[in-house]
């Protein structure tokens, strides 16, 4: 018996390489493979989940069969907005389940109005988070006009009548929802802070028996709040998408720990003015052995993943 899920995870690796080289061709593109990383059995779909090479930003697609959805929208900018659209044309999305814009800074909002604008979106989630933009504003404006439900994450202060959210389904740190066969769990925000980095959704999304954990920005003050709420195997995750583009500010090591990634993926664009990422956050996850991705030297990070494997591809060309 476990003769057989050997050859069959072995085959499905193989299965993935060929698929992607063949998808993607040769070009700048490089491939790396692991081994099973859970006794899971594979399951039949494949989850692709990609993180975009969008500069100095966060862009997150997530594919399974043709169902899309999306954890924050680039940066602000109309060229950075224009190459996000791109990169999901590229990607054939046609129709979005879930929307989700993890704080509203402007590198997470960024094409969220195109997105919008463009597409079907089913859903929405954001924090509930009050923030000053002209962006933040058109952002919400744009979701007030659209069709799409609108789920609303609080914190443990929020109000029990939440003026902002009428008609919003309200979620809090601890709760689940489910997308097609993937499972998420919230995580944060838990405690209210001035600094909207830690108003970031965090989610832990479970395929199988493989394991990603969504951090947006969120900094160490609430990263030790997480350490507080969960237990460490509650943390724990295969997959890391680094807080807030690798600054010293997140990825505290008692996190990191919990966490136990076996994958880390950066992002952050090239020479950025804020020197992300840091390299006390590329020495702390060396340390423990983590592989790590970066969009700023290798351009878009995919996982490819059956439950139980996990393949890495990272394409230059977006
Ligand atoms: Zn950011
Ligand atoms: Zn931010």
């Amino acid at each position: 018996m476990k003769k057989t899920i050997l050859y069959r995870s072995l085959a499905l690796l193989l299965l993935f390489t060929f698929l992607l080289g063949g998808l993607l061709g040769c070009g700048k593109d490089h491939t790396t493979t692991a081994s099973t990383t859970t006794k899971a059995v594979p399951l039949d779909e494949f989850l692709y989940v990609r993180i975009l090479d969008v500069g100095q930003a966060d862009g997150i697609l997530l594919s399974y069969k043709d169902q899309f959805m999306l954890i924050d929208a680039g940066n602000y900018s109309s060229g950075d907005r224009a190459q996000y659209m791109a990169l999901l044309r590229r990607y054939n999305v046609d129709k979005i389940d879930w929307l989700i814009l993890t704080h509203p800074h402007g590198d997470h909002i960024g094409a969220a109005v195109d997105v919008l604008n463009t597409y079907q979106v089913k859903n929405v989630m954001l924090p509930d988070a009050s923030y000053s933009s002209y962006a933040y504003r058109n952002t919400l404006q744009a979701i007030l006009n659209s069709d799409a439900d609108v789920h609303l994450v609080e914190t443990d202060a929020s109000q029990e009548v939440n003026t902002g959210g009428e008609g919003a389904s309200l979620y809090r740190a601890g709760d689940e929802f489910s997308w097609e066969a993937v499972h998420f769990r919230i995580l944060a925000p838990i405690s209210p802070d001035d600094n909207v980095n830690n108003a970031s959704i965090v989610l832990r999304a479970t395929y199988g028996g493989v394991r990603f954990l969504f951090t947006g920005d969120m900094e160490s003050m609430m990263e030790r709040q997480l350490l507080t709420r969960f237990s460490k195997e509650e943390l724990r995750a295969d997959v890391l998408k680094v807080g807030h583009h690798g600054s010293y500010t997140s990825t505290n090591q008692s996190f990191l720990s919990a966490v136990s990634p076996r994958y880390a993926a950066i992002s952050c664009g090239k020479d950025n003015e804020y020197g992300h990422p840091h390299g006390v956050i590329l020495n702390r996850l060396s340390y423990i052995g983590v592989q790590v991705n970066r969009t700023d030297l290798e351009g878009t990070i995919t996982y490819v993943t059956d439950g139980a494997n996990i393949v890495v591809n990272t394409n230059k060309n977006g």
